[in-house]
């Protein structure tokens, strides 16, 4: 595919990079692989707008692939930022912001009795299938096919995000006794967890799952699915996952929880709690939390756990957001679905666009999908046009068709309207594209 629009110092940037980074990134679908293309180099944001490296500008849809939920530098993050960090950076120690940022969290979602915080979603995905399997004594580990839970070494088989973007199959570098503890099963499929349970009794330390799945596209649970996952675990001796590193606080107040009320054993965030800074944690039942060092006997640390400045960043940032933001945020993503939608049926594109909550993405297929295999089957190269077009007249959107779109409180009429304007061009390129 040929681009009719440069991006000079971007390329420029980008050719420095790749020489000293793999790949010239440092995360996989940040590198437009998927798409083609020079990835943008960004220097600035503020509110809905990212700046690139040429002086462009662009509508935010990845909002930094979920935290920046009030939109870029907002100014209370910021000050509260700037107070943390003239106070110092790290400490090494125990200080009030971690108990605040613990505090705020139990306080929102009641299944989470205690949490430890860390620094990425990975380290909290990671922790809490060890602690799942130190609590029950057990070895296998249960996902679903599409869903991505970080790049923790048992958790990468099938996974969704990068490792779907780019079609990968099992990544190099895990190693079969690992990965031979990692039972993976169809999305929304009950039947075939039951069917794992009957097949391995007494061995299935837990089920891990988003919420409601983000990194395959937007899948939500079908009714009753969550609840049924929490009901076969309960009754087979099994923790129940619920991996709310997307959805946590971005979903409602008390993220997927909030909206489908299934309680899970053990719960995993990261994403909007640290404001745009490395915070994440993994919190649940209180026996269960207690088996935790120094209290219990798992093992689990780390230097910059609870730093200072990410965790007053997270802290200001979800004490901003109240239920007015949340309406705000919903009311943005069902006007955007539907200008989407109304924008690709005039052009006769087979779609659907799939929402949870205030999450949302488009597939470009008009069948329904419910899992992994079916997201696979939209017309890829249809979205690769969509994007060029919506980056070329200053939409910035997920570099990949399996990925959610994410907007802030600062998304308002100007740009939603920069958005539809966009739409029409970029609706008639992925009803001109061909495979
Ligand atoms: N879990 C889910 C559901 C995610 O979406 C992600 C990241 O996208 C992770 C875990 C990993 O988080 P991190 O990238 O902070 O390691």
């Amino acid at each position: 595919m040929a681009y009719s629009y440069e991006a000079p110092v971007s390329q420029s940037l980008f050719d420095r990079a790749s020489v000293v980074t793999p790949g010239g990134v440092n995360s996989p679908v940040r590198a437009f692989r998927a798409v083609g293309g020079t990835p943008r180099f960004m220097v600035s944001g503020t509110g809905p707008y990212l700046t690139d490296a040429d002086g462009r500008e662009y509508v935010d849809l990845v909002c930094s692939w979920g935290p920046m939920i009030l939109g870029h530098s907002h100014p209370e993050v910021i000050a509260a930022v700037q107070e943390a960090v003239s106070r110092g950076t790290s400490f090494g120690t125990p200080g009030e912001g971690e108990v605040a940022l613990a505090e705020e969290i139990v306080a929102r979602i009641e299944p989470v009795e205690q949490v430890r915080l860390v620094s990425s979603g990975t380290e909290a995905t990671m922790s809490a299938i060890r602690l799942a399997r130190g609590f029950t004594g057990r070895a296998k580990v249960v996902k679903f096919a599409g869903c991505y839970h970080g790049h923790v070494d048992a958790l990468l088989a099938a996974a969704g995000s990068g490792v779907a973007t780019f079609g990968l199959p099992d990544t190099p570098g895990v190693t079969g006794a690992t990965a031979g503890d990692t039972v993976v099963l169809p999305y929304n499929d009950l039947d075939a967890v039951r069917a794992a349970f009957a097949a391995h009794p007494g061995e299935i330390a837990c089920v891990i799952t988003e919420a409601s799945p983000g990194n395959m596209g937007v899948v939500p649970p079908a009714d009753g699915f969550n609840a049924g996952l929490k009901e076969l675990c309960a009754a087979n001796g099994a923790l129940y996952i619920s991996d709310e590193v997307m959805t946590g606080f971005r979903t409602s107040k008390a993220g997927w929880y909030g909206v489908d009320g299934v309680r899970p054993d053990l719960m995993t965030f990261g994403k909007v709690m640290g404001g745009g800074f490395p915070a994440a944690a993994f919190g649940g039942r209180g026996d269960v939390m207690a088996y935790l060092a120094p209290a219990g006997p798992v093992y689990q640390a780390g230097t910059l756990s609870g730093n200072p400045v990410a965790t007053a960043a997270g802290l200001a940032q979800l004490r901003l957001l109240d239920d007015a933001a949340y309406a705000k945020i919903d009311a943005v993503s069902a006007e955007l679905r539907s200008l989407v939608g109304e924008a690709l049926t005039k052009e006769g594109v087979a779609h659907t666009v799939s929402a949870a909550s205030n999450m949302f993405s488009v597939f470009f297929t008009d069948q329904p999908v419910r899992d992994y295999d079916d997201a696979k089957k939209q017309d890829v190269f249809r979205f690769t046009a969509f994007f060029h077009s919506m980056l070329e007249q200053g939409v910035y959107l997920p570099p990949s068709a399996f990925e959610s779109w994410f907007v802030s409180t600062a998304h308002d009429e100007r740009a939603v309207e920069r958005i539809a304007a966009a739409l029409p061009a970029a609706a008639r390129a992925a009803s001109e594209a061909t495979a």
